[in-house]
């Protein structure tokens, strides 16, 4: 019996830290093009997990500003404010698959142990032995393995990680009682079926967690396309932290067609006359391939 080929659904995650600038502009356009020229499904998701990062007013204003530029998704937004259950549900699954633990060392603590990870001071597993508890409120952390954990990136081609050594066991709920990004993403990409993620190449280093978090919880993992990321001239990568302009709402044409040439697509000859012929042409010309890294 063949395989029924599933059908592609790829999806533009925002957090609402502040207005779409010219780097968020990028992966949108990246995961829009690369489902469309598909004929896939483009969801967006609104990541609004972090309240205290989150600036009132940002996530209206980020989907006001893909509405103007012309993108069109599918279905309703999902927020991941909302989801606050499925989080605790894949939590409870990880507690009682004994994959978790609590940890009360503080971030200074962890720094003052001395390992290096690739993001920093990696956590020494001091709290390891210990076993989570109904009534703990703390930081929780997924235990990680000496494991290689490799996948094909449809850009940046083999990926391989320690996990255990590069980045050491990692926080799923915090101190604070939020859940963490790497494991609502998870839960999320696989309660829509996302089955092709296209984003910005700071996550590269995050995906081998979310992979050992989909193993963990019995998921399927999706491909998985990373998108150089826009820097800025000190070499820092766009964001507000580092001072990115918001894009122009009123003038969409010039971000787009700026877009898309930092994507090495071409360009029409002459500029589209509406944002209908610029997607147009933009849908009929993508390929990932002028972005894919030589394999060593
Ligand atoms: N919300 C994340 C961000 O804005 C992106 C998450 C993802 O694409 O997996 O950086």
């Amino acid at each position: 019996m063949t395989r029924k080929k599933q059908n592609y659904r790829g999806r533009f995650a925002p957090s609402p830290t502040g207005p779409l600038h010219f780097g968020s502009l990028v992966a949108a356009m990246g995961s829009y093009l690369d489902a469309r020229s598909r004929g896939g499904a483009w969801l967006v998701r609104m990541e609004d997990l972090d309240t205290p990062r989150e600036i009132p007013g940002a996530a209206s204003d980020i989907l006001q500003t893909l509405e103007r530029f012309g993108f069109e998704w599918d279905g309703e937004v999902l927020y991941q404010s909302s989801r606050q259950e499925a989080y605790r549900e894949a939590l409870a699954t990880l507690i009682s698959d004994n994959a978790v633990f609590p940890c009360s060392c503080s971030r200074r603590e962890v720094a003052e142990a001395g390992l290096q990870g690739m993001e920093g001071p990696r956590y020494s597993g001091k709290c390891r032995q210990q076993r989570m508890t109904k009534t703990h409120s703390g930081a929780v952390r997924v235990r990680t393995h000496q494991e290689q954990i490799q996948f094909k990136d449809r850009i940046c081609k083999q990926i391989s990680q320690n996990l255990e050594l590069d980045i050491g066991d990692f926080i799923v709920r915090r101190a604070d009682g939020l859940f963490a990004y790497q494991l609502a993403v998870v839960v999320d990409d696989a309660f829509q079926q996302v089955n092709q993620i296209v984003r910005g190449a700071d996550l590269l280093c995050s995906t081998p967690r979310q992979i050992h978090l989909q193993q963990l919880l019995g998921l399927t993992t999706p491909e998985y396309a990373h998108l150089p990321l826009v820097l800025n001239d000190s070499g820092q990568k766009l964001s507000k932290k580092t001072g990115a302009f918001p894009v122009d709402k009123e003038s969409p044409l010039p971000s787009l067609i700026a877009a898309l040439e930092f994507l090495n697509q071409p360009l029409p000859n002459e500029t589209p006359g509406s944002l209908s012929s610029f997607w147009e042409w933009a849908i009929a010309h993508w390929s990932l391939s002028p972005l894919v890294t030589q394999e060593k």
